[in-house]
């Protein structure tokens, strides 16, 4: 039963062959036994799991369902939903209970989604390896001394281990592609602004968008129908008509462009990734893909230019945890200003500081033109890189990650090093593109391989099509670690 997609599950619902109670119970208990394991899930509410629970089954027997009614997910603690402790993996919100629902908590519960709990996350959702949580680390269900990446790496590992079928994440430089990629399973990140970031605990605003996190492209597709849609809470949310994701999952590949850029197939990239990407790639081929060589001459700078502004954006939006109004404040100060200083330096991680630190210095007067608008200007040549390449393919393809999976500690001394994992993933929110992971095999270790599909704006329905076609010709995505099958 927890093997099955969302698209099964709803079916057994829908065919009263099992209840949203029984599923939450069997999900919940997945989550007492195996959790300990691999701290996905920080925080539980059991009650009122239930509570939601039984509401969607009454739902269902009056005949008042949609295809997420009665499904579990867990929540990425970065959105805030209403009662419920939401901390971002920080010490900063160790306690704090959130007043209100994220709009995308708000819509995913309108669809009778049952909230089963929260998953731990890079601090603030700095990381590509979940390391950076308050909360101790995350591991692979596929290894457990290595990290499941990150920073939405609870709900990747919560997946993979069947703890839950599906999930959300954020995705600010990479954070749902590339811990799809290294547990094993799918994630989109949609176009920016198609979800609204209202109740979304902000990084990095001009990047950060939420996406869905799950086994299979369908059910991506199914999530995203419920996450998408204007808000006028977010002031870059988009007022577009609604669609539905799912529309185009039956088209066949025939006549589809690929377009393969030299700059992601370079040096860096471990060759068992390069392989799988390449079978994967072949695959397409033999269902009657065409495929065209592009580039983005730019793309080797996203991760600087990252770097420049994600910080930037990160210092302004945390100056709002400053001890007063709500979150972490030091016992014991002398002053005003001893205040902040103390309540910011234990409520922040090291990573979480540094950020700071380089945000601060780029906005500074006299940098400010040096970095912050340079990099802004190098921003638009990557999205007009992705532009000029749109126009001779229909979707990119490429690896998510240079690498699988890596051992815990061993990039955690080393920013550059633990910055260069999303190097393939940047460019596309730089570019406010919609990207997408998805399985495409295993190296020599059986440690999972990601292929990233990065399609036009708006083209989501196109890419989870490109995505399922491939999934109804392989079977990557139903593989799952045997120590958790049991
Ligand atoms: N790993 C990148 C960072 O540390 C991206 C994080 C994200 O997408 N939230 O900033």
């Amino acid at each position: 039963m927890f093997q099955l997609s969302i698209a099964d599950l709803s079916q057994c619902l829908a065919r009263r062959e099992c209840s949203s109670v029984e599923l939450a119970r069997l999900f919940l208990e997945r989550i007492r036994t195996l959790n300990p394991g691999l701290n996905a899930v920080i925080t539980l509410d059991e009650e009122r799991t239930l509570a939601a629970a039984a509401a969607a089954d009454r739902r269902i027997a009056a005949g008042e369902s949609g295809p997420l009614t009665g499904i579990p997910i867990l929540h990425k603690d970065i959105f805030l939903a209403k009662g419920w402790r939401t901390t971002c993996g920080s010490r900063m919100l160790e306690n704090f209970i959130a007043p209100y629902d994220a709009h995308v908590v708000e819509k995913l519960d309108a669809a009778g989604m049952v909230n089963l709990g929260k998953t731990n996350m890079d601090e603030f959702a700095m990381g590509s390896s979940n390391e950076t949580s308050w909360f101790g680390p995350v591991r692979n269900p596929w290894r457990l001394s290595a990290v499941p990446g990150g920073s939405s790496g609870g709900s990747a590992s919560a997946v993979a281990a069947r703890l839950a079928p599906c999930a959300t994440g954020t995705d600010t430089g990479g954070s749902i592609r590339q811990p799809a990629a290294l547990t094993g399973i799918c994630g989109l990140k949609p176009t920016y602004g198609v979800a609204s970031r209202y109740g979304m605990i902000a990084f990095a605003s001009s990047l950060d968008q939420a996406g869905p996190m799950a086994k299979t492209a369908q059910d991506l597709a199914l999530m995203l129908n419920a996450m998408a849609g204007f808000d006028a809470r977010d002031s870059t949310s988009l007022e577009r008509e609604p669609e539905d994701y799912t529309r185009e999952l039956t088209r066949p590949i025939k006549g589809l462009r690929i377009g393969l850029p030299k700059e992601f197939f370079a040096e860096g990239v471990q060759p068992a990734v390069t392989k799988a990407v390449e079978a994967a790639i072949a695959q397409y081929r033999a269902l009657g893909a065409e495929i065209v060589e592009v580039s983005l001459p730019n793309m080797g700078l996203s991760i600087p230019v990252y770097y420049v502004l994600a910080p930037a954006e990160a210092s302004s939006n945390l100056a709002r945890f400053d001890g007063v109004r709500y979150g972490h404040r030091a016992a014991e100060y002398t002053d005003l200003t001893d205040m902040y200083e103390r309540t910011r330096a234990e409520g922040f991680g090291a990573e979480v500081r540094r950020r700071i630190m380089i945000g601060t210095y780029v906005l500074s007067h006299g940098y400010y033109d040096a970095y912050y608008i340079k990099a802004q200007r190098v921003r638009r040549l990557i999205a007009a890189d992705f532009a000029a390449a749109f126009e001779r393919c229909d979707v990119i393809m490429g690896p998510t990650s240079p690498t699988t999976a890596f051992e815990l500690g061993s990039r955690t001394d080393d920013p550059v090093q633990m910055y260069l994992c999303d190097i393939y993933t940047i460019a596309v929110n730089l570019a406010g593109l919609p990207g997408l992971s998805i399985p495409a095999g295993f190296d020599a270790a059986g440690l999972p391989v990601g292929l990233q599909l990065i399609g036009d704006y708006f083209s989501e329905a196109r890419l989870l099509n490109v995505a399922h076609q491939f999934q109804l010709a392989s079977d990557w995505h139903v593989t799952m670690p045997s120590s958790f099958a049991a």
